[in-house]
């Protein structure tokens, strides 16, 4: 969290190249993750809760995956590959939260944990 005080929110729109380099990313973690029998959708939505969110259809394996826009935060490169890799996360273990809905909270610590670990700070 930031400690900075600001006095307005202040929104900054994703720009279409950022949406393209945050849907690329995604395509490249689902690759390798092996995730090739799932069907990848994307939408981009007004959310200012998080920046970006998905939607899994399990049976389906479909995932819609949501880029909110605009952001709290200003759009950098290192925050849309975060993110798009932590989505790919939820992704890769779709099937387990579902199986116990009760760890799907704790999948999504998991996924933290591994931005930490395998993306550069
Ligand atoms: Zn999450």
């Amino acid at each position: 969290m930031k400690s900075v005080i600001v006095e307005e929110p202040c929104y900054y729109r994703v720009r279409r190249s950022q949406i393209l380099y945050f849907q690329r990313e995604i395509a490249r973690w689902i690759k390798r993750f092996g995730l090739k029998d799932w069907r990848i959708c994307h939408d981009v939505q007004h959310d200012e809760e998080c920046f970006a969110r998905t939607h899994i259809d399990v049976l389906g394996r479909v995932a819609t995956v949501v880029l909110s826009s605009p952001w709290a935060d200003p759009v950098t490169r290192k925050q849309l590959r975060r993110t798009a890799f932590h989505e790919a996360g939820e992704i890769l273990f779709a099937r387990l939260a579902w199986l116990a809905k009760e760890i799907d909270e704790e999948t999504h610590a998991v996924v933290r944990r591994l931005e930490s670990a395998f993306l550069e700070e």
